[in-house]
């Protein structure tokens, strides 16, 4: 049984009609259908395509920053003890701060290939939207971004970004008036202009092929990692460990590794305030199977099935949904879910920054602050791989206030 799960994950996940076990498939008006089909279909030629790979890999390495480094923590790791030995996938070095331009890198060449025009996106903290924005502005592309009306006024800096960039930004007023709302409208948005634009989705979510064209665009990382550690440590590692929001940077660290029976993995949720006060985005560690934005995965939900408002200290962590290969793992057992709480998030930062003179976006930082509590416990000697998946830039106001730094 274990065997034949491995096989499968090795033989590239998802089936035929875009489920990783009962989860995924596309739950979309029947008005998207043909897009979602073309987009699958323009995909499938393009990763056979010479002349794309190409073009991307260039791009990754003269624009983006490809590869990035594998940095060996050697300070953190003598404070964790007992011979840890932990090595930082170093996403933050990428243009614009995050892994996230992996993945519109990818799907803006897409973009060109299905002659489309425009693309939309949606965005929380504004991560997403400037990734987007950058590839629209180099790629030739008119680009909106839909974002919530309370995400514009906490993320002005991201909002002036996008606006630099070429993009327009289109406030979301409907809801809570945030991520989720976001989603929603772009989706309307897609619906309603569907020839003549591209729908950069963020994350490893929504409906079929997206959490399957996300992944690939990021599995970049852990293929790279793979590599680096072996060069490095002299062997896999045990345990590979990253933050999961909607969960694209972890699948990305993780898929490369995932037909390899001895390396562990360990995704990271947003515990916000404390799992028992409700102010959280443990998605995977607290939430229940249902349909959200395309596709059947866990999310947080009441009785009546209304999505919840999550809370975390990190705007990338803080959605109600995460990617259906996520919801895979867990019920086969492959990855463990673990969750970090917004002070410990903080207690990650400062570590990282203390020991190592880097400083972490808080979504990563939830990774280190939930690896230094778990240390402990680890085999000896074991060899960590952390995703750190963005810089802390973004979020140091954020960390002065609560750390009263002044
Ligand atoms: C957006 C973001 C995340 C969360 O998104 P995933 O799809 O879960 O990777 C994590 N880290 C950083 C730095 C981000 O910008």
């Amino acid at each position: 049984m274990a065997s034949q799960r491995l096989a499968g994950f090795q033989s590239g996940l998802p089936n035929q009609r875009g489920r990783f076990g009962p989860f995924g498939g596309k739950y979309v008006p029947e008005t998207l259908m043909a897009a979602l089909t073309e987009l699958e279909s323009v995909y499938r030629q393009a990763r056979r395509d010479r002349r794309f790979l190409s073009d991307l890999k260039s791009l990754q390495q003269t624009y983006a920053g490809r590869p990035t480094p594998l940095t060996f923590a050697g300070n953190l790791s003598k404070k964790l003890g007992r011979g840890i030995r932990v090595y930082l996938k170093r996403e933050d070095l990428l243009h614009t701060g995050a892994h996230k331009i992996n993945n519109t890198l990818g799907q803006g060449l897409l973009t060109l290939r299905m002659k489309k025009p425009r693309v939309i996106a949606e965005t929380g903290a504004g991560q997403h939207g400037v990734a987007t924005a950058t590839v629209a502005a180099l790629l030739g592309l008119r680009c909106d971004v839909t974002m919530g009306a309370v995400d514009i006024e906490r993320q002005r800096l991201n909002v002036f970004r996008m606006r630099t960039l070429g993009a327009r930004v289109v406030p979301v007023t409907s809801g809570s008036r945030t991520l989720k709302d976001a989603c929603n409208e772009a989706i309307r948005d897609w619906v309603t202009n569907v020839r003549t634009t591209h729908y950069i989705l963020g994350s490893v979510v929504g409906p079929h092929p997206y959490p399957m064209i996300v992944r690939d665009f990021q599995s970049v990382i852990g293929r790279e990692a793979r590599r680096q550690v072996l060069k490095a440590a002299g062997r896999l590692p045990d345990l590979a460990l990253a933050c999961v929001g909607g969960g694209s940077n972890a699948i990305g660290l993780f898929h490369p590794f995932a037909g390899d029976r001895s390396v562990r993995f360990i995704g990271v949720e947003a515990a916000g305030s404390g799992l028992a006060t409700g102010r959280h985005a443990a998605t995977l560690v607290k939430g229940t199977v249902g349909v959200l934005h395309g596709s059947k995965s866990f999310l947080l939900q009441d009785a009546d099935g209304q999505v919840k408002e999550t809370h975390s200290i990190s705007a990338g962590l803080d959605y109600p949904g995460v990617g259906p290969e996520h919801a895979w793992y867990k019920q086969s057992g492959r990855a463990t879910y673990l969750s970090a709480t917004d002070a410990e998030a903080l207690e990650g930062f400062e570590f990282l920054a203390r020991t190592e003179g880097i400083l972490p976006a808080l979504e990563p930082a939830h990774a280190i602050g939930c690896l230094k509590r778990i240390a402990p416990r680890l085999k000896r000697n074991s060899v960590v791989l952390l995703g750190l998946s963005g810089r802390g830039d973004k979020d140091m106001e954020t960390v002065a206030a609560r750390l009263k730094v002044r």
